[in-house]
């Protein structure tokens, strides 16, 4: 039998929450929510550090509250949601295929869909390094979640490959259960995270950052014994001479995050290289009329207040879509990355609704920097650019309706 709901949203993290409750807000009746996982909350469960939703609230949350409060709020509506259900299949027309011990094999049309499905980490493979293959080499994640959801510690003499967040973050979480995090290791002349967790997670706890270095071997047979430490040079290629050996029984990798794309890919999303994500419009709609994205399966956001805040957005616009209240000119224009832009979110301007662009600088810039969005004229005053804070920019509709090309945007020192 194929059930028929007026949004179906995928995922449960903070953006499918906030999605579902802001459709459901919209005016639609039938929302339904499918999560793989038997809990709602996405990856918010692992994460019972503080520091969520301090933008958002006002207020500071570990994780696993922040997420209660957003579950609350679905709680007063009438979103349901199928857990233990894993989505397998989702098509161009809006038909989506899903596996739950409960119901079985199930088919859902639905008017309109949000893909709300997270990121993953990026893991060895995908960075080469060479050396054996021990045990003992974790992406952060998957230690975090080891630590604060099953109780195992991953290892006691730790480095970490990678300066991003979850990285910083579990360098204090293991100092805490007693392990030694010798040091973190960024190939960038600059570090991936957040400034607050370099201050919070690392020099709190007198561990080292060391920039401009990365792993190039792995030692160890059956465990790992010991990792050979480069530095790289301004192209990020190693010194030859430069090399050290450093004994550790752990690597946790902590070097990035990729949406998690695959339905996209299967719906026939256009997809875009810079974010790795679906190609959004300000409605976070993607280039399949009818499948909207929001939080990091959209692009990897750097706090969870900005995955809420397009969850919202994606919500309200596919309750508009089910509904048929949404303009068909279906006139557009693109965003382009210009001078010192490495990624831009969302990349298209469809004229429905005000533009809440999220910026990333290409390098540093540690003076007081405009953000250009031409033809606009707009020119906006930040104190810095760093590629790790994102930069937030909100244009209003009434000045963009007279744009006819793109939009371009650019990061210039004042
Ligand atoms: C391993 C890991 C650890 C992280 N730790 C932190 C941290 O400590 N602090 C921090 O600020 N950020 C962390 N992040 C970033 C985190 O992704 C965001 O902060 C936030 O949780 C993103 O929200 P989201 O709703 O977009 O995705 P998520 O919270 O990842 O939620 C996505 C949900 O979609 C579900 N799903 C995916 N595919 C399917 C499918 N096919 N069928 C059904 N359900 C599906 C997943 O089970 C999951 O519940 C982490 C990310 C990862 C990958």
């Amino acid at each position: 039998m194929v059930r028929e709901v007026d949004v179906a949203i995928i995922g449960s993290g903070p953006a499918g929450l906030t999605a579902a409750t802001h459709a459901y807000k919209g005016g639609a009746r039938k929302v339904l929510l499918l999560e793989r996982e038997e809990e709602l909350g996405g990856i918010l469960k692992q994460c019972i550090h503080n520091g969520f939703g301090l933008e958002q609230f006002k207020q500071d949350y570990t994780g696993p509250e922040y997420a209660e409060r957003l579950i609350t709020e679905l709680e007063k509506t009438g979103v349901q949601c199928f857990l233990n259900t894993l989505v397998t299949d989702l098509s161009s027309d809006r038909v989506i295929a899903a596996l739950s011990p409960e119901h079985g094999a199930l088919e859902i049309k639905a008017k309109s869909i949000v893909l709300a499905m997270g990121c993953r980490e990026r893991t060895r493979p995908n960075i080469g390094i060479p050396g054996t293959r021990p045990a003992g080499i974790f992406t952060a994640g998957v230690a975090q979640r080891f630590v604060n959801i099953d109780g195992y510690l991953p290892g006691k003499k730790i480095v970490i490959l990678g300066s991003g967040d979850i990285g910083l973050i579990m360098a204090r979480r293991l100092t805490l259960e007693g392990a030694r995090v010798i040091g973190v290791y960024e190939i960038m002349s600059y570090p991936g995270g957040l400034k607050r967790n370099i201050v919070q997670c690392l020099n709190d706890f007198d561990i080292p950052l060391h920039l401009s270095h990365t792993v190039t071997e792995i030692r160890g047979k059956e465990r790992v014994e010991g990792v050979v430490i480069s530095r790289v040079d301004a192209k990020l290629h190693p010194v030859p001479g430069s090399e050290e050996l450093i004994e550790c029984d752990t690597l946790l990798l902590s070097v990035g995050l990729i949406p998690e794309n695959e339905l996209s890919k299967k719906a026939g999303v256009e997809l875009t290289t810079a974010t790795k994500g679906p190609v959004t419009t300000e409605i976070m709609e993607t280039s399949v009329p009818g499948i909207f994205t929001c939080g990091n399966v959209s692009t990897v956001f750097d706090l969870v207040d900005y995955v809420a805040q397009t969850g919202a957005a994606a919500g309200t616009f596919a309750a508009r879509y089910a509904s048929g209240g949404l303009g068909t000119s279906k006139q557009s224009v693109d965003i382009v990355a210009g001078e010192n832009v490495r990624l831009l979110f969302p990349q298209r301007y469809g004229f429905e609704d005000d533009l809440v662009l999220f910026i990333r600088a290409a390098e540093p810039v540690e003076k007081p920097v405009t953000v250009e969005v031409a033809p606009l004229g707009s020119k906006i005053n930040r104190p810095y650019a760093r590629p790790n804070e994102m930069l937030r920019v909100k244009i209003p509709k009434g000045k963009l309706a007279e744009v006819k090309q793109s939009i371009r945007v650019s990061i210039r020192e004042k």
